[in-house]
């Protein structure tokens, strides 16, 4: 569905990404791991354009989109990038003086009636678990409650692919569970994700294919199995070691 490649991106003259090739397939999900200052958030920034790297290509393989970034971006092209994904951010980024309801209905009014936006939210709000929440106030949910309508908020704008910088790792662990069961329905309903995290137990039973990144390359991608089961790399098997794996965070799948 989307292919990148030659992505780089410098910040101050420090090299950050080194040419990363990536694609990904509708229904997909893919984990990157890989240690902090690798270049993950960077790299899930470039995808939407919070960042734009100085170097590379994206395009979306129906040939609906592309974009050279050696060259300048038009503004309609990075709106039209921008509609097509949607970020989940590692500290939730909510509105405090809005409700829940209001702020998954934030992206869509512009573009709906808001009747029907209102309808739309409390469906995504239902969804994720939180039908009886919605008229709360961020300081009034927890953390992985927040995080949730973080998600019910990137899913409202419809997008072709969610972009996901570790939704857990703010959370006190006994709050983790519930948000990684939400981004599993998320899997099997189809939805095309792109998700950072820590929480390798997570990673080898939802994605489908998992990247490691080091030094602002991709060292090893692999099927989840695979990945786990059979690394390749010197430095994913490191990583892994480090990261003691299995790593179990306890919840339903
Ligand atoms: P990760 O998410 O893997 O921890 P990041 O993408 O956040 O890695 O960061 C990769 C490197 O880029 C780090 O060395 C970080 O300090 C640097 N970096 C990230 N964002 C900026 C920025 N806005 N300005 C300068 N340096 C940055
Ligand atoms: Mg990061």
């Amino acid at each position: 569905m989307l292919e990148v490649n030659n992505i780089h991106k410098t910040f101050n003259g420090n090299s950050v990404l080194k040419g990363i090739d990536f694609h990904i397939e509708k229904g997909e999900v893919v984990a990157i791991l890989g240690p902090s200052g690798s270049g993950k958030t960077t790299f899930l920034r470039c995808l939407n354009l919070l960042e734009r790297p100085e170097l590379g290509t994206l395009r979306f393989c129906d040939g609906s989109l592309t974009l050279d970034f050696s060259h300048k971006i038009s503004k309609s092209d990075e709106l039209a990038l921008r509609r097509r994904s949607s970020m989940v951010f590692q500290q939730y980024n909510l509105f405090p003086h809005r409700t829940a309801l209001e702020n998954v209905m934030e992206g869509m009014v512009v573009v709906q009636k808001k009747s029907k936006a209102e309808q739309r939210a409390v469906e995504l709000l239902t969804k994720v678990g939180l039908k009886d929440k919605m008229q709360l106030y961020p300081s009034q949910l927890s953390g992985g409650q927040q995080q949730r309508v973080g998600i019910a908020r990137a899913l409202a704008v419809q997008p072709d692919i969610i972009l996901l910088d570790e939704p857990t790792s703010a959370l006190d662990p006994e709050l983790v569970g519930e948000v990684l069961q939400t981004l599993k329905l998320l899997a099997q309903e189809g939805w095309t994700m792109i998700i950072v995290t820590h929480e390798m137990q997570f990673a080898r039973d939802v994605a489908d294919r998992v990247i490691l990144m080091a030094d602002g390359n991709v060292v090893e991608q692999n099927s989840a199995r695979e990945f786990f089961e059979n690394p390749q790399h010197e430095r994913t098997k490191q990583f892994l070691l480090q990261a003691k794996i299995p790593v179990c965070v306890e919840y339903e799948i």
